[in-house]
């Protein structure tokens, strides 16, 4: 593998950006050595500034489900930025993309566009503050929300603690607003109910986590958060930017059978451009501004082109057959699972659909605690002997892998073959 001109931009880059990157996970940090300059996608396949091409399993993080350039996403977005890229007007676009999202995720009865998934769920955190008239929020250890102050938050140690500033740059005050409870942990999270609930706002969520690698939620978690929020008039959120739209045509409240009174949106709804959305409960959403006093606003927030590669992905997916998606990450999955033990390396697979983690580690993963103890190292080797024979995945054990639909099964035997040279 040649990387000269990766490495030539690289240096390059550093001259202008802190680390060389515009988002931290892309340097490399985890894993040792510098990143590759992408240069083009198409489908599953994705070409350094080399030549060098690579089976993708990092998709934009999730957000490309249909693959890279996709030919439906390509057309639409080229129509709609010859009539303009941004009015800071009303456009029948939004309402359509909006009325799609609605009828797949029947909890969201009104809706806000924004930018990112970051601006979602710090505008759903304040709007739920705004609502309640309560401060105090509960996040789950290892799950990520973006980068706003109040979700950049470590948990402290011993029970029922207040967080400490996962970052600098954030104040004691915010971060002493966040509660921190561990993943899967119900007893825990029942202490911090029975201790804070007068003051909490909310609890936000990824109903299946991905930010620590995958994790499940254990059986009746989701519903016990559900009972317990709603019986102490706490607003829960479900942050589903990774998991909407990546199970079936929907949220994965649906398939949990829970109704969130806000649910936060990204990646896939966007196709590959910018774009997040918050919404839920009519009542909630109407504190928003213009309706009401909770303030939020974006210049480009419902974007034209954002939306028509959003509508473009969300009309395909629904005449998609999510069955053979799962089925064919079940293969990846099981495919895998045979190549470590035939190599003796102890992993735990953790899958929900298209999104898994290979952990390496012996014990079952099932919150942050569990997840440290997979080992980065041997997660960095097998990052880079998948690399050199042409096999992208996300350059850390702590991030979720994705196969979208254009993931063939030729790809499939590709990421085996490569896997299977592990440890010769
Ligand atoms: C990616 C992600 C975000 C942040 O979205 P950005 O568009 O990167 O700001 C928030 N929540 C979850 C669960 C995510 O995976």
């Amino acid at each position: 593998m040649k990387c000269v001109r990766s490495k030539q931009l690289y240096k390059e880059a550093l001259k202008y950006f802190p680390g060389g990157v515009n988002s931290p996970v892309r340097a490399f940090g985890a894993v040792g050595g510098t990143p590759l300059f992408i240069k083009k996608g198409l489908g599953a396949v994705i070409q350094d500034e080399d030549g060098n091409k690579y089976v993708d399993q990092v998709m934009s993080w999730g957000a490309l489900i249909l693959g890279h350039a996709n030919p439906v996403v390509v057309k639409a977005v080229s129509d709609a930025v010859r009539n303009g890229s941004s009015f800071g007007a009303p456009t029948s676009s939004e309402t359509e993309l909006a009325r799609i999202i609605g009828q797949a995720i029947p909890s969201m009865e009104r809706m806000r566009f924004v930018s990112s998934g970051t601006e979602a769920t710090m505008s759903a955190i304040r709007l739920s503050r705004g609502f309640t008239g309560r401060n105090k929020i509960i996040k789950f250890a290892g799950c990520y929300h973006g980068h706003c102050d109040s979700l950049l938050v470590k948990a402290g140690s011993g029970a029922a603690t207040q967080g400490i500033p996962g970052s600098a740059g954030v104040s004691a005050v915010i971060s002493g607003d966040t509660l921190v409870c561990p993943y899967n942990d119900l007893a825990y999270f029942r202490r911090l109910i029975a201790r804070f609930a007068k003051d909490l706002a909310c609890v936000i969520i990824e109903p299946v986590a991905a930010n620590m690698g995958v994790v499940l939620p254990r059986e009746d978690f989701m519903h016990e958060v559900r009972n317990l929020t709603a019986k102490h008039g706490i607003l829960l959120i479900f942050d589903e930017v990774i998991s909407g739209f990546r199970f079936h045509f929907g949220g994965v409240q649906t398939l949990q059978n829970i109704r969130p009174d806000l649910t936060c949106l990204g990646k896939i709804i966007g196709g590959g451009l910018p774009i997040g959305a918050y919404g839920g409960r009519k009542d909630i959403l109407a504190r928003v501004a213009p309706l009401g006093d909770v303030y939020q606003a974006g210049t480009l927030s419902g974007n034209p082109l954002a939306v028509a590669a959003g509508l473009a992905v969300l009309n395909t997916l629904k005449k998609s057959d999510y069955t053979i998606l799962d089925q064919r990450t079940l293969e990846l999955c099981q495919g895998l699972t045979e190549q470590f033990k035939h190599n003796k390396t102890p992993v735990v697979i953790n899958r929900a659909g298209s999104l898994f983690t290979i952990f390496f580690t012996a014990r079952p993963v099932t919150d942050f605690a569990s997840a440290c103890q997979a080992d980065p190292d041997r997660y960095a080797r097998f990052f880079w002997t998948m690399l050199r024979q042409g096999i992208n995945l996300p350059p850390s054990q702590f991030e979720a892998q994705f196969l979208s639909f254009s993931h063939t099964s030729r790809n499939i035997d590709q990421i085996l073959t490569s896997a299977g040279k592990l440890g010769k």
